[in-house]
């Protein structure tokens, strides 16, 4: 064959299989970058950011990176937001098993997070102060973005199809039935104050104590019912990326998460950040810590979401994620799913750390040691541990293998479900 001959060949079409495996090596395994802002002006001074964008899942390997965005909101004092922010990243990191794939790393995320608040909870504990915060914790590895939340602090997510979503959910009395129902059962009393000669006013209550919120870090003066346990949402974004949204109830009062999407789409996450006080603080006025904070999870080192021609992201999603296709017939899914943009890896919001950590072990006397699922401690198995081991248990139990508790773990297991307390002036 002639070079002439070659030259004038029609280019064969590229097969579709192809052009979707140059857009996976292109984009899907490629990471993410990950750009973000803040801004806030405070009333209170009990806002607090956990900012941490160059984590090492395994240290001194840059291929490794992850990124930590975290809001407390303290109330009753600022010391349970500050405790918050020191030591839940080392809480929940420690809770994860070593040498283990990135997979496996991320499936043990959403049970490393429970230990984590629980664990943050219950060394704030020992402290005996007072105060209490709401915990909103983002871990962002690539496109998969998890969350962990207690409280009413919010993070949303706005993705590139206009859709925005809450990636947490309200712990707060008034209005989640739910959690009335829980703590009602676990021995506190929910209701309004009461003032002016029986004249209920302002929202529910938890009493004694008097919090909003069903769920926190801190406020051991409040009961123990007030548990610190996370509702957890993992979501893998498609190579369209996301933005999220992370913010006090300062913001979330003021605004919608509809609301505080489209008042910064289109700018970069810094500036960003600023639009979004300033919608709240134009509706609302100053009247609560105003802060916030924007990540965006961007496909390529743009200073702002990139537009993805719908076509292109359809025929890709329906591929990626066949289940969750836009074009299938299966409407039911919420809002995420529907828009066939973010994959839903795993969603769990029970109050129950046996629902959360693993089943109980059957009880056996087989000597050994064990490690405690949410402080790591290890003991042995003879006196010291008020729970059950398995005899098909190796000792030194793997800590994302089930429920072995240390016999301070499992007091506060019992207290967090209203069957004793461990209050400072119970216990003392
Ligand atoms: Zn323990």
């Amino acid at each position: 064959m002639s070079r002439t001959e070659l030259s004038n060949m029609k280019q064969p079409p590229v097969p579709l299989a192809t052009l979707i495996g140059q857009e996976l090596r292109n984009g899907k395994i490629e990471k993410p970058f990950v750009k973000y802002g803040q801004a806030g002006l405070a009333k209170k001074g009990e806002d607090y950011f956990l900012i941490k964008a160059d984590c090492q899942r395994v240290p001194g390997d840059s291929s490794t990176l992850f990124s930590v965005f975290a809001i407390f909101d303290g109330h009753n004092g600022i010391s349970a937001a500050i405790f918050a922010k020191e030591s839940i990243l080392s809480n929940v990191l420690s809770a994860i098993p070593q040498d283990i794939s990135r997979d496996e790393w991320l499936q043990a995320l959403p049970r490393a997070l429970v230990v984590g608040f629980v664990k943050t909870d219950i060394e704030f504990q020992k402290k005996g102060e007072t105060s209490g915060t709401t915990a909103t914790f983002v871990l962002v590895d690539g496109w998969t973005v998890t969350v962990a939340s207690v409280g009413d602090s919010r993070c949303i997510l706005d993705t590139q199809g206009g859709v925005v979503s809450l990636l947490t959910v309200d712990h707060r009395l008034e209005e989640n039935a739910e959690e009335r129902e829980r703590v009602t059962a676990s021995g506190g009393e929910v209701g309004r104050l009461n003032v002016f000669g029986g004249n209920e006013v302002g929202p529910l209550r938890c009493w004694p104590g008097g919090l909003c919120l069903s769920r926190s870090i801190g406020d051991t003066d409040v009961g123990e019912f007030i548990v610190p346990i996370p509702h957890v949402k993992q979501v893998k974004l498609s190579n369209a990326g996301g933005r999220l949204i992370i913010a006090s109830d300062g913001i979330w009062d003021a605004l919608s998460s509809d609301m505080a999407a489209k008042s910064c789409r289109g700018v970069p996450a810094e500036l960003a950040a600023k639009l979004v006080v300033k919608e709240a603080l134009r509706s609302r006025g100053l009247k609560d810590d105003t802060t916030c904070l924007v990540v965006d999870i961007i496909p390529s080192d743009h200073p702002m979401l990139p537009a993805i021609p719908r076509k292109k992201r359809s025929v890709l999603t329906s591929l990626l994620f066949g289940k969750k296709s836009p074009n299938s017939t299966n409407k039911g899914n919420n809002k995420l799913s529907a828009v066939g943009v973010v994959e839903e890896l795993f969603e769990e919001g029970s109050a129950m750390l046996t629902e959360r950590l693993g089943k109980d072990f059957p009880s056996n006397s087989n000597p050994g040691i064990f490690r405690c699922a949410v402080c790591q401690a290890d003991q042995p198995s003879v006196d010291s541990v008020s729970m059950n081991t398995g005899s098909f248990f190796p000792p030194v139990s793997k800590p994302w293998e089930g429920l072995f508790l240390c016999t301070n773990c499992q007091k506060k297991k019992d207290a967090m479900e209203g069957k004793r307390s461990t209050r400072p002036s119970e216990t003392a």
